[in-house]
């Protein structure tokens, strides 16, 4: 006997399209407007205070990210995925991303 296809959608396709909105979300020009980078801008700041040496020994004056936020704007708030850096490691960092990405 026939039976009717399953009418939920698969489990990956969910997540994916809950990456695509955070990604989408990332990109909205009105962002800082939102709150958002100001709560950034907080809690790196409390960050650098607990971690104030760069992972190079300098004196870390930016919070980087391990994963790239260009790839991962999800992590973007996850202190898991911070590091204390210096403005030279940073600039690395993005040169190293952007080859990466193409
Ligand atoms: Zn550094």
């Amino acid at each position: 006997m026939p039976r009717a296809a399953p009418s939920h959608r698969p489990a990956f396709l969910a997540a994916m399209n809950r990456q695509a909105r955070a990604e989408a979300e990332a990109r909205r020009p009105g962002a800082r407007r939102r709150g958002y980078d100001t709560e950034f801008q907080r809690e790196a700041a409390a960050y650098l205070k607990a971690h104030p040496t760069c992972t190079c020994g300098r004196p870390a004056v930016l919070v980087r990210h391990k994963i790239s936020i260009r790839r991962r704007p999800d992590l973007r708030m996850d202190p898991a995925n911070w590091l204390p850096g210096c403005q030279s490691c940073n600039a690395k960092d993005t040169w190293r991303d952007r080859k990466k990405e193409g």
